[in-house]
C-alpha cells in the first residue's frame, strides 16, 4: 500500500510508537464519531530543503483539537505536552528530515453507548508531503478551475464546521465528487445564506482592487489557524489591506485573484470560478507575494513570526 494512503512506517497509538501496519482496531469501532487535527512541520531555512523541523501553529492546532473533543463529548486522556512529545517521538521513529504532515485522531472505543463513550483511542499518524510553496516551485502556478458547489456548507446549527469532526468531511466529499464529475479541479461552498463560505478542506481569500477579503467565521467555516495567521501578517508584514466580511458569489467572479489557505492547501491559487477567469495575471501578484512571505515564515526566516514555530 502506498505511503500516501497508509501513512509512514511508524505511528503513535494509545501511549506508544507502533508499526503503522500493526495499529489495528476492531471493525466495530464507531470511528465515524471521531475528530482530528491537521498539523505540519517544515524544514528550517528553506521549505524545499531538508534538516531541522519546526511545527507551525502547534498551540492553536492542539487547542482546537481539545475544543473539537469537547463539542463531540470525547475526552483526550493525555496532556497537550504529552501529545507534543508523542508527535516528536513518531517523527523521530520515522527518521523524517523533510516536511511532515501530522494528523492526530481521537474516536470512541467500541462499547455500550457510542455517543456517551468513556474510553477513547488516540492515534497520531504522519506523512511526508510535497509543499506547493518555495521559490520557483513549478506546481504553484498550475491551473486550477474551481466551481461553486450545488451542495451548501454544513450549518453551524446542525453540524458545526468549527469542530474538526470526520463527519463534516462527508459534506466535502459530496462537493469534491460533483466537481470531479463536471471536470473541475475543486469546489467552493456557499453557506446556507448563499454567501461564499470555504473550500472542501481550506479557507478562501479573494483579492479585489489591491485588497484581500475573506469570509467571517459566521459563514460556516472552520476557524482556520492559517487564516488567522494570514489575517495578522498580510496587513502588518506586507502592508496589504485585508477585510473580513461576507462575499457574494458574483463578487467572487469579479475578483482579480483568489486562493485557498490552510495547513494542507498552504496557498493554493485559483485560476477560475465557474469558468470566469479571475484577473489578468495568474497566479496573481498579491497571491504570489503572500505565498512567498508565508514560505519564509514557515522556514523560520521572519524573525517576528518565529513565535508561530515550535522546534520538533
Ligand atoms: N477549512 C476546512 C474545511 C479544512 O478542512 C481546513 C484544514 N484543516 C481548513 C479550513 C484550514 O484550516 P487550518 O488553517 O487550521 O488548517
Amino acid at each position: 500500500m502506498s505511503e500516501a494512503f497508509h501513512g509512514a512506517e511508524y505511528c503513535w497509538m494509545n501511549g506508544s510508537v507502533v508499526k503503522t501496519e500493526e495499529a489495528l482496531v476492531s471493525a466495530m469501532e464507531p470511528i465515524y464519531l471521531g475528530i482530528f487535527e491537521g498539523i505540519k512541520a517544515y524544514v528550517e531555512g528553506d521549505v524545499l530543503g531538508s534538516g531541522k523541523l519546526n511545527f507551525i501553529g502547534w498551540r492553536p492546532h492542539i487547542d482546537r483539537l481539545w475544543r473539537s473533543a469537547a463539542v463531540n463529548g470525547l475526552k483526550i486522556t493525555y496532556t497537550k505536552q504529552e501529545m507534543q512529545e508523542a508527535t516528536r517521538e513518531t517523527i523521530k521513529a520515522n527518521g523524517f528530515d523533510t516536511n511532515v504532515y501530522i494528523q492526530p485522531r481521537i474516536w470512541p472505543k467500541a462499547g455500550k453507548g457510542r455517543y456517551l463513550a468513556t474510553e477513547f483511542h488516540v492515534v497520531i499518524p504522519t506523512w511526508k508531503f510535497d509543499t506547493l510553496l518555495g521559490r520557483g516551485n513549478p506546481r504553484f502556478g498550475d491551473e486550477r478551475r474551481y466551481m461553486v458547489s450545488s451542495w451548501r456548507r454544513i450549518s453551524s446549527d446542525a453540524l458545526p464546521p468549527q469542530a474538526k469532526s470526520w463527519a463534516n468531511y462527508a459534506n466535502s466529499g459530496l462537493a469534491t465528487r460533483e466537481a470531479a464529475r463536471l471536470g473541475y479541479d475543486g469546489a467552493i461552498f456557499l453557506d446556507s445564506r448563499g454567501f461564499v463560505s470555504e473550500g472542501t478542506g481550506a479557507c478562501i481569500m479573494t483579492v479585489r482592487n489591491g485588497k484581500v477579503v475573506t469570509p467571517p467565521v459566521t459563514a460556516s467555516i472552520l476557524e482556520s489557524v492559517t487564516r488567522g495567521y494570514f489575517i495578522e501578517f498580510i496587513p502588518r508584514d506586507l502592508g496589504i489591506p485585508l477585510e473580513v466580511r461576507d462575499i457574494t458569489r458574483v463578487e467572487l467572479y469579479a475578483s482579480d485573484e483568489a486562493f485557498l489557505c490552510g495547513t494542507g492547501g498552504e496557498v493554493t491559487p485559483i485560476t477560475s470560478v465557474d469558468d470566469n477567469r479571475l484577473g489578468d495575471e495568474y497566479p496573481g501578484p498579491i497571491t504570489t507575494r503572500i505565498a512567498e512571505h508565508y514560505s519564509e515564515i514557515l522556514a523560520g526566516n521572519v524573525e517576528e513570526r518565529r513565535e508561530w514555530l515550535t522546534p520538533v
